[in-house]
């Protein structure tokens, strides 16, 4: 529940302040499908690490890379196998790669590589081939028997008995998570997390090994799936000698690496127990390690690992697989460092019920980094804010790390300029230029105040589950996170820490984050559909609401020029105090676990779409060509090695484009072949 991904990516709005280093022929644009687009991202400052970091560096890339299979597994049973087809018969394709059908095939395995399997990573639902199955059928006909990524035993009319509805017949495996709560959820989700369960079994399977008195619970379910054996529920656990047991020992090889070159013993320790916790699958261990990781601030290098974000689940419980490596982004650092520090003023002056208030804010660390590398469910679509550990206790007695990938979010705004949008969605010249000119630094603002302190405030009344808001809790986290933000973004507190230089600054966010809730977000969403997502749920509910409650006083409102709809922000200041208002109440829900309050807030505004808006917003971002969803490829760390084996250099290389990414990626990290 604790990560940001990019609300928007607005056009010509760069003006990079303060410590930004880009390199103006940096070409950002890698390529572009269906509603994709890939870029790549710069890794400035690189060279200034030491060989020693460096080491460590490339030893976690491996480490990072060595996972990717898991996470095309746990996203859907066949898409290991289906990717190895997909690619093989990409590759030795000997007709006309410019035809129709060959050009469709192309497509779909771009797509299927970004979502690593054949389910959009955002919308989840199942991509829909353009090809027919005539020709794939003569294409599997054609390769060479060796060639066949066959499962042991299994003949080529199985394979394809099975693999054919799953690519063209829509009924099948049609959504990756559902979380219709109306329906069994986990029965009708096609991940890979749960295997001839139902809902309520697996939800029986937990509550009778929960101990409700436990202060220090683990987080069942976080490195496992729910089978059936024998007729008898059971967990299959991720670890050395279980499941994705060949992925997880290159994984614990390349970390065993990294931990001979770490930076200091603290950091040396908890690479132990994360070693420690993929060989048994013992989650009491992965705790002590988020507790060591936790308490790490000192490294310059640093990196995640393992079954962390449990979006993938529509339980919330199984982490999918990711890793991100990184190291301190120094200069940058120097203003979450002071938003944190100060953590215990914000959580004081809050607008939030003083019951509902921390009273000791605890070890809220916030550093900007440089994004390395980025793998398993963070790639290639990745978040651009990173709050963890997730697991409640340990964030309430041990403090979480909060991060920023400053590196990601700069690619993304670079490569923006000048598509078009400022213009056609933002209201006038003066709001355009306030946004060129503080959009950039507000909403940076926007994640680390999100990160560092947003989904660190507030406590529960005892007694209070913290799973009490159920389906809705992801969003309303996400909402009570984004609404302290927002709120904050507006004090005088920020000029005073001389975060900000001008008063009016936040204006720049604040009319992005209502043109993106009420409107432009709108572009993610096919028409008919609903808002699903738990952060465009968030955001439409923030939007909404303040919308809402302003009505009298004209506080925003949606305004036609030309026969398009423009957000007009009359009143900034009332709009702050309605977001106070909000986040009260959102801080009230979560602190009393009041279910059917926060229920009715996300029907009442976060998930019905107006019909003739969403088309407006589709239309006019039709003329424009922007790309409703980006991710990025990785660069390439190369080792230099001396005569006697020993590495003297690592060297950082960006020239691979999508297509020989992937391809190598798959060659390379075949990590679970049969
Ligand atoms: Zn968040």
């Amino acid at each position: 529940m604790k990560k940001i991904i990019p609300a928007l990516l607005l056009g010509t709005l760069v003006s990079l302040q303060g410590n930004a280093v880009v390199d103006k022929n940096f070409d950002y644009h890698v390529d572009r499908f269906a509603d994709i687009e890939v870029l790549r991202y710069e890794v400035p400052e690189f060279d200034r690490l030491s060989l020693q970091q460096k080491k460590m560096l490339y030893y976690l890339t491996e480490a990072a890379q060595a996972g990717r299979d898991i996470i095309w597994d746990q996203n859907g049973r066949h898409n290991l196998q289906l990717r190895r087809l997909l690619e093989a018969i990409y590759t030795g394709y000997t007709g006309d790669r410019q035809s129709k059908d060959f050009k469709a095939f192309e497509k779909y395995l771009k797509q299927v590589w970004f979502g690593n399997g054949i389910h959009h990573h955002y919308s989840n639902d199942k991509f829909v081939p353009e090809f027919s199955e005539e020709f794939f059928s003569a294409q599997v006909g054609a390769l060479p028997a060796e060639q066949l990524p066959l499962a042991a035993g299994q003949t080529k009319e199985e394979m394809m008995a099975v693999l054919l509805p799953v690519i063209f017949d829509p009924s099948v495996m049609a959504k990756k998570v559902n979380q219709d709560g109306t329906q069994d959820v986990v029965a009708t989700s096609a991940g890979n997390l749960y295997e001839g369960v139902t809902q309520a079994e697996v939800e029986a399977y937990y509550n009778a090994l929960k101990d409700p008195s436990d202060a220090t619970p683990i987080s069942y379910g976080l490195n496992s799936k729910v089978v059936k054996e024998n007729g008898k529920v059971k967990e299959e656990h991720y670890h050395l000698n279980g499941l994705y047991g060949d992925a997880i020992a290159k994984i614990i090889y390349w970390l065993g690496m990294a931990k001979e070159v770490a930076e200091n013993d603290a950091q040396k320790a908890y690479i132990t127990k994360l070693i420690d916790y993929y060989i048994t699958g013992d989650l009491k261990l992965f705790d002590e390690y988020s507790i060591l990781w936790a308490e790490d601030t000192k490294s310059d290098v640093d990196f995640v690992n393992g079954f962390i974000e449990s979006y993938n689940d529509p339980l919330g419980m199984t982490g999918s697989w990711e890793s991100y490596v990184n190291f301190k982004n120094s200069k940058s650092s120097a203003r979450t460092e002071t938003i944190s520090n100060n953590a215990q003023w914000f959580e004081d002056n809050s607008p939030v019920d003083p019951r509902f208030r921390k009273p000791h804010v605890k070890g809220v660390s916030a550093k900007v980094i440089t994004a390395a590398m980025l793998a398993g469910d963070a790639f290639p679509s990745t978040a651009i804010g990173i709050n963890l550990p997730n697991t409640n206790w340990i964030r309430a007695a041990h403090g979480s790390k909060s991060v920023t990938l400053e590196n990601i979010t700069e690619a993304y705004d670079m490569a923006s300029h000048g598509n078009g949008f400022n213009e056609e969605f933002v209201i006038d010249e003066p709001t355009r230029k306030l946004m060129e000119e503080y959009l950039y630094i507000t909403d940076m603002l926007h994640t680390d105040l999100h990160e560092c302190l947003g989904h660190a405030s507030g406590q529960l009344m005892p007694g209070v589950d913290q799973d009490a808001l159920k389906e809705n809790g992801a969003a309303l986290e996400e909402a009570r996170a984004d609404l302290f933000a927002l709120y904050y973004l507006a004090d005088p507190k920020l000029l005073e820490l001389g975060i900000l230089d001008n008063p009016d600054a936040y204006k720049a966010e604040y009319y992005k984050y209502m043109l993106n809730g009420l409107m432009t977000q709108l572009n993610r969403i096919e028409p008919g559909k609903d808002v699903e997502e738990a952060h465009m749920r968030n955001r439409q509910l923030v939007a909404a609401y303040v919308l809402d409650k302003g009505k009298k006083d004209k506080v925003v409102e949606l305004v036609k020029k030309n026969g398009k709809t423009f957000v007009k922000i009359n009143d900034y200041k009332k709009m702050r105090a309605i977001l106070g208002e909000l986040l009260a109440e959102v801080q009230r829900i979560k602190s009393e676990g009041d279910y059917e309050a926060g229920n009715k807030l996300i029907q009442k505004y976060a998930v019905k779409v107006d019909p003739k808006l969403h088309k407006e917003v589709l239309d006019r971002y039709s003329t424009l060509d922007i790309p409703p969803y980006r991710g990025f490829i990785n660069p390439r760390y190369t080792p230099v090695y001396d005569e006697s084996g020993e590495i003297i250099d690592v060297k950082l290389g960006y020239g691979e484009n999508y297509v020989e990414q992937m391809l190598r990626l798959s060659r390379d990290y075949n990590t679970l072949a049969k």
